[in-house]
Order: C-alpha cells, then sequence, then structure tokens
C-alpha cells in the first residue's frame, strides 16, 4: 500500500525576508502537530541560514512535526568557476533537504533546457538531495491537446539521463504554465487526470515508484481551491507559490493538505 504523506511547499521566488520565516515559525508551532502534512520552506538562498537557525531554535515546539528547509535552484556543477551559482553540495551542506528543478520560471527564463534539468535532477541526487522536479504543458500545448505529451517527455529525459530509479528519491510537481502565477488553477478534475498520468507513466518503469512517488500540484493554489484540488485520489499536495508569502493562507493550506 502506497504511504504518501502529504507535502505542501513554498516557493518564495525572489520575494519574503527573515521576518516572514519568523512569523511563519510562530504559526507552525501552533498549528502544526507531528501527523501534519510535510512542510517544505524554500526561501531565496540568502535567507535559507535564517530558516535553518529557526528550525534549529524550534525543534522542541515543532514537537515532530516535519518542517523542511528546499533550494530553489542549484547548478549543475559540483564546484568553479561559475559566479553567482550554487551547488549541490553547498545546499545539503547548508541545510536544505531538497531543491526545486525544472520550475517554469527558470526553463522559460534563464533558457534551462530539459537536458539542463536533467543534470541539475542529478546533482541534487548526487548531492543527498531529493529534486522536486517540476513538469507542465503552456496554454497552447494544453489547447493542442498535447499535455500528455509535453509530460511525458519531460520525465523520459529526466530517465533516459537518469537510469530506471531515477524517481526513487524524487518528488514531481504539475505545474501548468498557465496556472503559475496567473490566479487561474487547473481544476480538480484537470489536476488529477495528469497526476493519474504521471503515476501510470512511471509506473511502467516501476510500479513501486509509480505507487508511492508524491506528485503536488502548483499554480494559483489558494485556501479557496485547495481541498478540492488535495482531495484528488493522485494529488499529494502542493507546490505554492504566491500564497507561501502569506503566513496564515499557507498554514491554512497545510491544514487542508493533511
Ligand atoms: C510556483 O511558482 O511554483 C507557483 C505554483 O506559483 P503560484 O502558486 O503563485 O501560482
Amino acid at each position: 500500500m502506497a504511504l504518501r504523506r502529504p507535502m505542501v511547499a513554498g516557493n518564495w521566488k525572489m520575494n519574503g525576508n527573515s521576518a516572514l520565516a519568523q512569523e511563519l515559525f510562530k504559526k507552525f508551532a501552533t498549528k502544526l502537530q507531528n501527523d501534519s502534512a510535510e512542510v517544505v520552506l524554500c526561501p531565496p538562498s540568502i535567507y535559507l541560514e535564517s530558516v535553518r537557525q529557526l528550525l534549529e531554535a524550534n525543534k522542541q515546539t515543532l514537537d515532530g512535526a516535519l518542517v523542511r528547509m528546499g533550494a530553489q535552484n542549484l547548478s549543475h556543477h559540483d564546484f568553479g568557476a561559475y559566479t553567482g551559482e550554487i551547488s549541490g553540495q553547498m545546499l545539503k551542506d547548508s541545510g536544505c533537504r531538497y531543491v526545486i528543478i525544472g520550475h517554469s520560471e527558470r526553463r522559460r527564463m534563464y533558457g534551462e533546457t530539459s537536458n539542463i534539468v536533467a543534470e541539475k535532477f542529478a546533482a541534487a541526487q548526487k548531492n543527498g538531495l531529493t529534486p522536486i522536479l517540476c513538469v507542465g504543458e503552456s496554454g497552447p500545448a494544453r489547447e493542442a491537446r498535447r499535455t500528455f505529451e509535453v509530460i511525458a517527455e519531460e520525465l523520459d529525459i529526466v530517465i533516459e539521463k537518469n537510469g530506471t530509479m531515477a524517481f526513487d528519491n524524487a518528488i514531481i510537481a504539475y505545474e501548468p504554465l498557465w496556472a503559475v502565477g496567473t490566479g487561474k488553477s487547473a481544476t480538480p478534475e484537470q489536476a488529477q487526470e495528469v497526476h493519474a498520468f504521471i503515476r501510470s507513466r512511471l509506473s511502467e518503469v516501476s510500479p513501486f515508484i509509480g505507487e508511492n512517488i508524491r506528485i503536488l500540484y502548483g499554480g494559483s493554489v489558494t485556501p479557496s481551491n485547495a481541498a478540492d484540488i488535495f482531495a484528488q485520489p493522485d494529488v499529494d499536495g502542493g507546490l505554492i507559490g504566491g500564497a507561501s508569502l502569506n503566513s496564515s493562507e499557507f498554514l491554512s493550506l497545510c491544514t487542508i493538505a493533511m
């Protein structure tokens, strides 16, 4: 039987500050239980150390609730002359457990190809980080009924480059590009359809992985639409952008996900 603990990951993007982290931890102490969804904070890398310190300082009050830290990006190189980049090893050393890979903003604005995404995925795993791989189709691709094709390609390249067990230690986030940051979320049915497709595609490679991998939905999730989306059988929580910057909304999403 699959044991997929729901996860709610907050992608702050280039927003937030250490005050937001402090505000969140104050609320975690009263609202999260040890059987709550796993919560992941992905602040800009300059704030990872503040979050790490808060995690350390709040160990007692969290009392078994799972709050973890993730980065928003990493270099596919291990070290060297790559000004401005951060390696997987550095993120691991800073206390990260997860790293978001292949976010549509990075693919679209920073020219990250599927090949680079697959290399970043490998760099994350090699350094003991769990990749949160974002996949998703554009609006025109959906209109042309190419959603499954696009997503299959994005998954296949990672498997091709990293082997059939690539997703043994990974999370997938289905983030349709037309829903990220637009205020127009996928319907619960649309999300479920794609999540089921992802699960069945991975089951072809490994039934164990297909059944057990956590697949998050991301794209304009708010407390008002989350319950129906998170209730879908193949949706294991969410990757949250805008609503992760409001501590009350984020906490309410963490509660809804359980
Ligand atoms: C995201 O950036 O991963 C995201 C899902 O953003 P939003 O929730 O704002 O759509």
